[in-house]
């Protein structure tokens, strides 16, 4: 068993009224699975990749690679190669789905109301894990889930000193129920092993965790370096607002659709398991002495533009933060770290990331 030195703190000093100390986000989060389907509809073939809750960014190269396979099938199928593809949303979804159809040799458009950085996709923590998401435990839904979870992480990994803000980074832990464990028991031999430490090697520490080895994808670096490469490929991004799928099917020329719009399908596609889950950001000053994620009821995301605080989930449809709740969450982890008197966990904190499926998230949102 391991004994570490303790590694270095934080400084928490932070400002919940500075400009961009505070960020929220609603995660997409879909009642019972996650959509990735095809369906032809008015003569066209839609594919949806929406409904990734907390954990678009971790999946978004699997799913990405999901919707080429049935771009590929369909061509196959019907003997006939639509060049021109639409695709629906310019948040991670989107924009990964976009790229493995240009590598295909396809003219894609992508459709959005928001730029790449207005997106959730663009709030995200960004760390590599299975979180706050629902997915189906039929055998055929897990074997698509194992394969999703092998391309992306092998895609991410390789992505490793690129430009993409993708590194590998150690995740220390108190709880062992992690969303990097449900990786472990899907698909063995993905990640490193998780390691059991007698005491996490903090200060104010003095309980048993684990190390996890995982990936942390910045979302400030990766979505944009997606953006500008997409665009150097010749795909076109068009500020677009649909008011409801008739509009969809009806307006586009394209025959292949790719619907990549978050919680945007809730309404578009009148889909009633879409629910809005919140989290709320506390943004910290860069502090590159600090190498490794941390979580505990909620996480500490060191980045190069920020030391991000979170873990919040609320269900509610209210896209803007609250400055009390975010220095509510900072004064919290700064207890945890022995750098002011220990403070209750915020009782809208969740232990991030979580593998059990939200049921139903409202009796979920304190645990
Ligand atoms: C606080 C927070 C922390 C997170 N941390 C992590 C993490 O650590 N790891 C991780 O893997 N995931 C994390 N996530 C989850 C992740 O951000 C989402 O799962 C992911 O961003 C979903 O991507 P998306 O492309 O489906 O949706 P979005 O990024 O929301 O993009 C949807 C796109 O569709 C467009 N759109 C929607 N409706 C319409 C319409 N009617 N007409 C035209 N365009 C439309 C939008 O403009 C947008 O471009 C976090 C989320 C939040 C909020």
């Amino acid at each position: 068993m391991t004994t570490l030195p303790n590694l270095p703190t934080a400084d928490f000093t932070f400002d919940p009224h500075q400009l961009g100390a505070c960020v929220a986000g609603l995660r997409p989060y879909r009642v019972g699975s996650y959509r990735l389907e095809g369906e032809v509809l008015a003569g066209k073939y839609v594919i949806h990749n929406y409904g990734h809750g907390g954990g678009g960014i971790t999946l978004s190269w699997g799913c990405a690679a999901k919707v080429r396979d049935m771009v590929l099938r369909r061509q196959a199928a019907t003997n006939v190669v639509e060049r021109e593809v639409a695709v629906l949303g310019a948040g991670v979804m989107g924009l990964t789905a976009a790229t493995l159809l240009v590598d295909l040799g396809l003219h894609v458009t992508i459709y959005s109301d928001r730029k790449p950085a207005e997106t959730t996709s663009y709030k995200a923590g960004g760390q590599w894990a299975v979180s706050i998401l629902e997915f189906s435990k039929e055998f055929a839904k897990v074997q698509e889930m194992q394969y999703i979870l092998r391309v992306a992480y092998t895609m991410f990994k390789a992505s490793i000193g690129k430009g993409y803000g993708v590194s590998e980074v150690d995740n220390y832990s108190v709880n062992a129920t992690s969303g990097i464990d449900v990786v472990h028991d899907l698909v063995p031999g993905l990640l490193p092993q998780r390691e059991y430490l007698p005491r996490l090697p903090f200060e104010g520490h003095s309980t048993s965790g684990y190390r996890y080895r995982t990936l942390l994808v910045e979302p400030p670096i990766f979505i944009p370096r997606l953006e500008r490469d997409l665009k150097a490929r010749g795909v076109t991004f068009v500020n677009r607002k649909f008011i409801n799928s008739a509009d969809v099917l009806t307006s586009l020329t394209q025959k292949v659709v790719i619907n990549c719009t978050g919680l945007g399908a809730k309404n578009l596609w009148n889909d009633p398991d879409m629910l809005p889950l919140r989290g709320q950001l506390a943004m910290l000053r860069p502090q590159p002495n600090l190498e490794y994620l941390y979580g505990q009821n909620g996480y500490l995301f060191p980045r190069n533009d920020h030391v991000v605080i979170g873990g919040t989930v609320e269900e509610t449809c209210d896209e803007t933060f609250d400055p009390d709740r975010c220095l509510e969450l900072v004064r919290y982890m700064a207890g945890v770290f022995g750098q002011v008197p220990p403070e209750p966990m915020p009782e809208f904190s969740v232990h991030h990331p979580r593998n059990e499926p939200l049921v139903d998230p409202r009796m979920s949102i304190a645990f």
